[in-house]
C-alpha cells in the first residue's frame, strides 16, 4: 500500500502521465533496495514504467500538497519521457503548447499552485493534473497495447473480463446477462443474455477486443471504462433486438448477434 499522502501527490501526475503521455506508471511501494538509507521525514516509493524497468521516487512528509505534487512531477516526467523514449515516443513531453517541437513543460510551484511551466516564456501553462491528450490516439493492436503499458494480450483480456463481470448489470429492466466468457483463440469477451420482451430466447454476443483503445481515451482507456461502454451497448442491443441482425442459431439455441448492428 502506498501511504495516502504520497497517493494524494501523485494522483494529478498519473493522471497526466497517462492522458497526454500516452503511458501507465505503476507506482508502488518502495522496493527497499532503490533507497539504501532511506531519511526519516521522506515519503517513498517506486516507479515502474510499461517495459519492467523501475525508479525510486521520494517527496518530503508534510509539505504542502502542491509543493510535493510540483516536487514529484518533476521526477515521474523523468521517468515518463525515457519510458517514452524507449518507446519510440517523442521524448519531449509534456509538450508546449506554445512552442511545438521545441522543449517540453516544466513542473513548477507558483502562487502555491502546482503548474506546468514554459520555461521559455515562463507562463504557467496549466495545472498539473489537467493536461489532456494532444488528440485521438489510434486504437492499439496487442502488440503495441503490450509495448506501451507492459500488459500483455492475456492480461488485458482476463482484466475486461473481469471488468465486465463486476460493471455490467445482472437483472436490468431490458434483460439479463446469462454468462461471460473470454474466446481465447480469437480474442472474443463472449456475452450471453436473455431480454425480457422476447421471453424464452437466449442471445449471444461476441465483442472483437483487438484492436484496444488507447489507454489515453479518457472514455474507454481503462478495462473498467470500457466495460462501463460496453454495458451500455448491450442494453441498447436489448432494445433493438427486433432489429438487431442474427448471424446464426447455434445448437444450444443461443442467438447470435452481429456485434455491429
Ligand atoms: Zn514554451
Amino acid at each position: 500500500m502506498l501511504d495516502p499522502e504520497l497517493e494524494a501527490a501523485l494522483s494529478p501526475i498519473i493522471h497526466d502521465v497517462i492522458a497526454s503521455g500516452g503511458l501507465l506508471l505503476d507506482v508502488r511501494e518502495s522496493e527497499p533496495h532503490f533507497w539504501r538509507s532511506p531519511v526519516p521525514g521522506y515519503l517513498y516509493a517506486t516507479a515502474w514504467a510499461p517495459d519492467g524497468s523501475g525508479t525510486g521516487i521520494s517527496v518530503p512528509a508534510g509539505w504542502p500538497r502542491p509543493a510535493q505534487i510540483a516536487e514529484l512531477a518533476e521526477q515521474l516526467r523523468e521517468i515518463a519521457i525515457e519510458a517514452r523514449w524507449r518507446a519510440e515516443m517523442s521524448a519531449t513531453w509534456p509538450e508546449c503548447p506554445t512552442h511545438p517541437n521545441s522543449h517540453p513543460l516544466e513542473p513548477a510551484l507558483v502562487s502555491e499552485r502546482a503548474v506546468w511551466l514554459c520555461p521559455k516564456s515562463g507562463e504557467a501553462i496549466a495545472e498539473i493534473g489537467t493536461l489532456k491528450g494532444e488528440e485521438d490516439e489510434d486504437d492499439l493492436s496487442a502488440e503495441e497495447y503490450e509495448s506501451l503499458t507492459g500488459v500483455s494480450k492475456a492480461e488485458y483480456e482476463a482484466a475486461l473480463l473481469e471488468a465486465a463481470r463486476r460493471v455490467f448489470p445482472g437483472p436490468a429492466l431490458e434483460g439479463d446477462v446469462q454468462s461471460f466468457a473470454l474466446d481465447q483463440a480469437e480474442s472474443m469477451l463472449v456475452v450471453v443474455f436473455t431480454a425480457h420482451h422476447l421471453p424464452g430466447r437466449l442471445f449471444g454476443w461476441r465483442v472483437p477486443i483487438w484492436p484496444a483503445p488507447h489507454p489515453s481515451d479518457r472514455m474507454t482507456g481503462t478495462v473498467d471504462g470500457l466495460a462501463v461502454v460496453l454495458s451500455v451497448h448491450l442494453m441498447e442491443l436489448i432494445n433493438d433486438l427486433p432489429h438487431a441482425v442474427r448471424l446464426s442459431t447455434d445448437e444450444t439455441g443461443v442467438e447470435w448477434v452481429d456485434p455491429t448492428w
